[in-house]
């Protein structure tokens, strides 16, 4: 396959967080060594590049999997060859130093920390594993171990009740100097325990208005320390964005290995069993373990491009979008969703934080 970037799902989590619904396997002792021969099965499979120009582990918790199991991992899918960018999705309290300067030498250059918030009675509430001390050690364990490109990944718009004071959380996140940070307004979605705890009567979402303040409020305090939002959820220092993520948003082929990635090559999309033990004896019997594929038609095709173009700040020339959208543009800028830019290659139109926090109504609109 011809795709120079490759994702990998590690499903294992010591639980399950109160509003998640990804594709995990809890387990307390991870099976490390079964779980790599099938990846690199799976890899071999697919073609996968042996020298992808950029790796990201995402999970589950890809920290679980340890130093020395980690670093295999991400040698054996070429990150040592001199790879532009390697991330790893981190837990605080896998974070050690031992642990970083393992992955560091392996490949390892970014590392993802899910800190989500740093109030222990929030923490609880998710089910997280860590508490609030364990970021900040996290983060000056990875900085020791040669980390120089960290993201934070933060939560908002969480129920009322909890009382939860978003404008500290975010000085607690800046005040530890990441690079990068990730804001992932709360949903609830269904087979999660938030959802049943709803459904009795036990918590409740948040207040209407609660997302649109704290997205907004982010923006502001972020843009002071020196953040820019380069995508709708994400703000990085100069120079810090994320290239893995940039290839999705871009449409770049991309393989996924391990339960429930996608992969798309350009043309085609196609994604794996989503149960780690059924993504286990697939790969295993056959290599691989793809349960689903299509290939989107035409009009999804400008769709998309449309949307993932309105997720980024460079938003979408318009010469290249459909044409129902110039006439909104013009609207979208009055209501100040949007400001159209023009440069040399023509006009682009870009969402403003007011349009990204209606992006998927806009889009729909079109
Ligand atoms: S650690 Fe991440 S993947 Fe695992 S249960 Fe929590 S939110 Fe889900």
């Amino acid at each position: 396959m011809n795709a120079r970037h490759v994702y990998v799902h590690v499903p294992f989590c010591a639980r399950r967080c109160s509003y998640c619904d990804f594709s995990i396997a809890v387990r307390r002792t991870v099976p490390v060594a079964a779980f790599l021969d099938a990846v690199t099965m799976e890899a071999a499979h697919h073609g996968a590049p042996a020298r992808p120009s950029t790796l990201y582990l995402g999970g589950g918790t890809p920290s679980r999997l340890g130093g020395d199991g980690l670093a295999t991992l991400v040698r054996r899918l070429g990150a040592e060859q001199g790879i532009e960018e390697c991330t790893v999705e981190a837990n605080p309290e896998d974070v050690t130093r031992d642990a970083v300067t393992a992955w560091v030498r392996a490949g390892v250059n970014r590392l993802s920390i899910g800190a989500q918030s740093f109030e222990p009675r929030v923490l609880a509430w998710m089910h997280r594993v860590h508490d609030a001390a364990a970021i900040g050690r996290a983060v000056r364990s990875a900085r020791a171990g040669g980390i120089a490109n960290l993201s934070l990944d933060l939560i908002f718009a969480l129920p009322d009740a909890l009382a939860r004071d978003w404008v500290r959380d975010l000085a607690a996140a800046i005040a530890l100097e990441p690079d990068h940070i990730s804001l992932y307004g709360l949903t609830v979605e269904p087979h999660t325990p938030l959802r049943r705890w709803i459904a009795r009567g036990e918590a409740a979402e948040a207040a209407d208005g609660r997302y649109a303040e704290e997205y907004l409020t982010a923006h502001e305090r972020m843009a002071a320390a020196g953040f820019t939002f380069y995508e709708v959820s994400n703000a990085a220092r100069p120079g810090k964005e994320a290239v893995h993520n940039a290839a999705y948003w871009t449409l770049a082929p991309y393989l996924g290995l391990g339960p429930s990635a996608h992969s798309f090559d350009g043309t085609d999309r196609w994604w794996n069993e989503p149960v780690y033990v059924r993504w286990l004896a697939r790969v295993q019997g056959r290599g691989g373990a793809v349960t689903g594929r299509e290939t989107p038609t035409p009009d999804q095709r400008r769709l998309e491009h449309l949307y993932l173009g309105l997720r980024t700040r460079s938003g979408v020339l318009l010469a290249d979008a459909p044409q129902a959208l110039a006439p909104k543009a013009a609207l979208w800028e009055r209501s100040g969703w949007a400001a159209l830019v023009h440069g040399a290659g023509g006009v682009r139109l870009r969402l403003t934080p007011a349009g990204w926090l209606r992006l998927d109504e806009l889009v729909a609109s079109v």
